[in-house]
């Protein structure tokens, strides 16, 4: 049935090339598709299966790659990818860029490793007609913080829903909050490490659906789909994933970072990070005359504008929900000199414009203060993330929930009171990524594990997406 399809399929593809493009002399499968035929097409493939239920057509079409998700998962948590605190990039993840890059390059795709050993991959759009550039990261590195190496994972094919002993005294138990997904899980495949380290589902997971993603549009050319960008990013769990991802030409007009949990979860939202440093000069000066030396210290009236800012209601205690804060994280003397002072606020919240008001207050405070005490105060912002979905495509929300409901994935829309990656890639100017899920459970812990039909799902997902954006005419 398959068969029959595809070949109708490719004569109708032919056919179209023979009257629209023979003088190119292109092969068919390298031209562009029009929206008419991008029609055709999917009616072709819809007719020569038992449903055109949407839901059953991408999971005919799918099903053959869901085992190379699994082999290629075994195969990259078997990878050690560690990165670190202190150095720039480990030796143990130039290898595995090295490796996925050997990979990349043999399914013949463009891909390219940056000097700052970023993999970065085009694939062409092979429509006649614009659509947005969509994008998709994940990150090859692993926790420095626990036992990452030599991982030997455990493939438990038939899930029973006892608890999972583990070596190390490690035991993921669906009574316990470590294992409150298994009982969705019975007779499914979970994966976890045998417990003398953690499994790197996070986020191998997400590495192992774009490469799968990667290998089946490299497979099925005429799949319809406009230009797409995949990075693939060191150092994200040492928070260095943005850092150096302006020397990748990842520029998408719509993006999704494959590195989230399980059960369809989503980020759609989260914090807007600002450290906001407050510097407090006096005047040096000996204090027994400074009555008349001109002495100024600096740490009465930096004590003052701390409370006057960050006040009982708006610390982190005080927080949740949609509320933001301003914490006065720490104070110190730079240079140990008595005439400075300097305050490190951490500040959060989803929405810029309160945000900028309080910046607005605090500002007005700082030049009182230092007015009434004769110091200076100078204020610097430093964005630390971002929220995305302030700056994420106008339709991102209604393409993720129409791609989920085409994937037959129930959406479990969150939101993060903490960072992301996308939000830190937001910082280097890049559109608002959402967060999907992968699979991955208990991440930077022993106990980690990893539910293969919900990596599955993800893969499912990274082509819903890809469909629905294909739908996104900019004509
Ligand atoms: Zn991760």
């Amino acid at each position: 049935m398959h068969k029959k399809c595809f070949k109708l399929l490719a004569a109708f593809v032919s056919m179209i090339c023979f009257t629209s493009a023979q003088a190119a002399a292109v092969a068919p499968e390298q031209l562009p598709l029009n929206e008419k035929l991008v029609r055709n097409i999917n009616r072709q493939l819809h007719a020569g299966l038992p449903s055109k239920d949407p839901v059953k057509v991408l999971r005919a079409f799918s099903a053959k790659y869901r085992p190379a998700l699994l082999e290629r998962f075994l195969k990259y948590v078997s990878y050690n990818r560690q990165s670190s605190e202190t150095e720039q990039i480990t030796p143990d993840q130039i290898e595995t860029a090295q490796k996925l890059y050997t990979e990349i390059k043999a399914m013949g795709l463009n891909v390219t490793l940056t000097p700052h050993h970023y993999l970065f991959v085009e694939i062409p759009s092979n429509l006649n007609y614009p659509v947005p550039v969509l994008g998709y990261s994940a990150h090859y590195d692993v926790t420095p913080g626990i036992e990452a190496n030599d991982v030997q994972a455990r493939v438990i094919k038939k899930y029973d829903g006892k608890p999972i002993v583990l070596e190390n005294n490690q035991i993921i138990d669906p009574a316990q909050p470590n294992g409150a997904y298994l009982p969705t899980q019975i007779g499914k495949i979970v994966v976890t490490s045998d417990g003398n380290t953690i499994l790197g589902a996070d986020d191998g997971a997400g590495l192992s659906v774009l490469m799968t993603f990667m290998q089946t549009l490299a497979e099925n050319p005429t799949r319809p789909h406009g230009t797409i960008q995949i990075v693939l990013a060191p150092n994200e769990d040492v928070g260095r994933a943005a850092e150096f991802v302006e020397e990748t030409p990842y520029r998408p007009e719509i993006a999704f970072d494959f590195d989230g949990g399980s059960d369809g979860r989503v980020i759609v939202e989260n914090f807007n990070a600002r450290q906001e440093i407050f510097t407090v000069t006096g005047v040096p000066g000996h204090q027994s005359y400074a009555a008349t030396n001109g002495y100024r210290n600096a740490w009465t009236p930096a004590c003052e504008l701390g409370a006057a800012i960050c006040p009982e209601e708006l610390m982190p205690n005080f927080s949740q929900g949609r509320a933001g804060y301003a914490e006065l994280h720490h104070m110190s003397a730079p240079g140990g000199k008595v005439s400075m002072a300097e305050l490190d606020i951490r500040h959060r919240g989803f929405d810029t414009k309160v945000m900028n008001d309080w910046e607005q207050y605090a500002d007005q405070k700082a030049a009182e203060i230092a007015e009434k005490y004769q110091v200076n105060i100078e204020r610097k912002m430093i964005d630390n993330y971002k929220n995305v979905a302030e700056c994420a495509h106008p339709n991102a929300l209604e393409i993720t929930e129409n791609a989920f409901r085409n994937a037959g994935v129930k959406i479990n829309i969150q939101t993060a009171r903490a960072g992301t990656t996308a939000a830190m890639f937001v910082t280097k100017g890049l559109v608002g990524a959402y967060t999907i899920f992968t699979g991955q459970n208990n991440p930077h812990n022993y106990t980690e594990w990893l539910s293969e039909e919900d990596m599955y799902h993800s893969y499912l997902l990274s082509l819903s997406i890809l469909d629905e954006v294909a739908k996104q005419s900019k004509k």
